[in-house]
C-alpha cells in the first residue's frame, strides 16, 4: 500500500457521512438563457444529487426543459433499481436470490450485460461479483476497515463470477449462491448513457451531463458551434486541471484513486479493488481518462483499466482499441494517446506530457 505524507482521515469521513445524510434531490435553475441566436441556444440546468454524487445537466433548444424532466426521472429510477441496498431494486432481488434465476429489468438486463462484456474483455479485472469485498473494506457505507487475510481470502474463494448468467429471452439473472453483485463501476455511466438518450427522445439534440467522474455529450457541437470542452482533473489537487479536452459526441470518463479513499496507520487504500488480490489497487496510476462513444463501456473501461496500470492500459489500447486514453501516472507523467493528441490543451501543473505514436 502506498505511505502518505499528510493525513485527511478526518476530512474523508466528514465528506462521506455528509453525503450518505444526503437524499436524492434536485434543484432545476434552467431559466432559459435565450442566445443571439434563438431558441436553438436556449440553455436550461439541473443539478441533482443521486447515486451519492451530484449531477450536471444541461439541455440546449426549446424542448431542454421537458427533456431535463426525462433525464431527471431516469436517473433516479436507475438509482433505485441498481442500489444493492434498495429492497424494490433488481440488483436486491437478484442478490437475495442467489442461486435462482431472478426476473430483473430490462435497463438491468442491459448493464449486466455490459459489466459480464467488458469483464470477459479485460481478463476480469472489472468485476461485478466484488460487491462482499468492497463491502468488507468499508466502501459502501464509509465504514472504513482493513480486513484481515483470512477474511479476504474467505471472500475470493465465494467469488465465482465466471458462474454469472444473464438470460435475455426471460429477462433474469442468476447469480451463484454465496455471491453478492454491484455495478458501481459501470451504473453512472450507464446512467449517464440513458440520460442523454431520453433527452434525445424529447427533442434536444445538444446536451451535456457530469455525473461525478463521468461527463457525456449529445450532439458534435454546441449550438454556436463550439466543440464541447471537458477538463481532466488534476489528482494531486483536485481543484485544478491537468488539460482540457475538446470533443465531439463521446463519453469522457475518469476512474481515479483521489475519487474515493481512506487511511490508516500512513497508509493509503483507495476505492478501486483488485479481483485477483481483493486488496486496493497500489500501481502506478494516479487516473485514467476513457473516451468512447457509449457511457456504460466508458465506465466498465475506466475502471478495468485503471486496475492494470499504465503499461496494462496501454497493451489493452492497441490489442482492442476502439478508445482513447489519458493516463496520469506516479511520476507524474500525463500520457495522452494518439485519438486524442490534437484536442487536448495542456494546463501545465509540474507534469511531463507524453504522446505516443500508437
Ligand atoms: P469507478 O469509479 O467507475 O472506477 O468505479 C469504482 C467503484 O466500483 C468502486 O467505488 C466500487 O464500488 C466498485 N469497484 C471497485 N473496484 C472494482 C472492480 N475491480 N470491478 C468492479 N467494480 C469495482
Ligand atoms: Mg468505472
Amino acid at each position: 500500500m502506498k505511505r502518505t505524507k499528510t493525513s485527511c482521515k478526518l476530512l474523508c469521513g466528514l465528506m462521506t457521512a455528509a453525503m450518505i445524510m444526503l437524499t436524492s434531490c434536485s434543484a432545476r435553475t434552467d431559466t432559459p438563457k435565450a442566445a443571439a441566436d434563438g431558441a436553438a441556444s436556449e440553455k436550461h440546468e439541473s443539478q441533482v444529487f443521486a447515486m451519492d454524487t451530484v449531477m450536471m445537466l444541461t439541455a440546449y433548444g426549446e424542448n431542454g426543459s421537458a427533456a431535463l424532466d426525462r433525464a431527471e426521472e431516469i436517473i433516479y429510477a436507475l438509482e433505485e433499481d441498481l442500489d444493492p441496498t434498495n429492497p424494490e431494486g433488481s440488483i436486491y432481488a437478484i442478490n437475495t436470490g442467489a442461486g435462482s434465476y431472478v426476473p430483473v429489468s430490462e435497463n438491468c438486463i442491459e448493464v449486466m450485460l455490459t459489466a459480464m462484456d467488458k469483464w470477459g474483455e479485460t481478463g476480469g479485472a472489472v468485476d461485478p461479483g466484488l460487491f462482499p469485498i468492497i463491502k468488507a473494506w468499508g466502501f459502501t457505507l464509509g465504514e472504513y476497515r482493513v480486513p484481515g487475510q483470512t477474511e479476504i481470502n474467505g471472500l475470493l474463494a465465494d467469488k465465482n463470477t465466471e458462474g454469472i448468467l444473464v438470460d435475455e429471452k426471460s429477462g433474469s439473472v442468476y447469480i451463484p449462491q454465496r455471491m453478492e453483485i454491484s455495478l458501481g463501476a459501470v451504473g453512472k455511466g450507464y446512467t449517464a448513457q440513458k440520460a442523454l438518450e431520453a433527452m434525445a427522445a424529447a427533442g434536444v439534440e445538444s446536451a451535456i451531463v457530469s455525473l461525478g467522474g463521468n461527463v457525456q455529450t449529445l450532439g458534435d457541437t454546441k449550438p454556436n458551434g463550439a466543440k464541447w470542452q471537458v477538463a481532466v482533473t488534476d489528482p494531486n489537487d483536485t481543484g485544478a486541471y491537468v488539460g482540457i479536452l475538446s470533443i465531439g459526441e463521446a463519453a469522457v470518463v475518469t476512474s481515479g484513486g483521489y475519487q474515493r479513499y481512506f487511511e490508516q496507520d500512513g497508509m493509503t487504500y483507495i476505492h478501486i479493488i483488485d479481483p485477483e488480490t481483493g486488496y486496493p489497487v497500489d500501481n502506478d496510476l494516479l487516473s485514467i481518462t476513457v473516451v468512447t462513444a457509449d457511457g456504460a463501456e466508458a465506465d466498465a473501461l475506466s475502471t478495468s483499466l485503471f486496475v492494470m496500470g499504465a503499461e496494462g492500459a496501454l497493451e489493452h489500447y492497441r490489442a482492442v482499441g476502439g478508445f482513447e486514453l489519458v493516463l496520469i501516472t506516479e511520476e507524474n507523467k500525463i500520457i495522452v494517446t494518439p485519438g486524442l493528441a490534437d484536442c487536448f490543451e495542456e494546463r501545465g501543473g509540474g507534469y511531463v506530457y507524453e504522446y505516443p505514436a500508437e
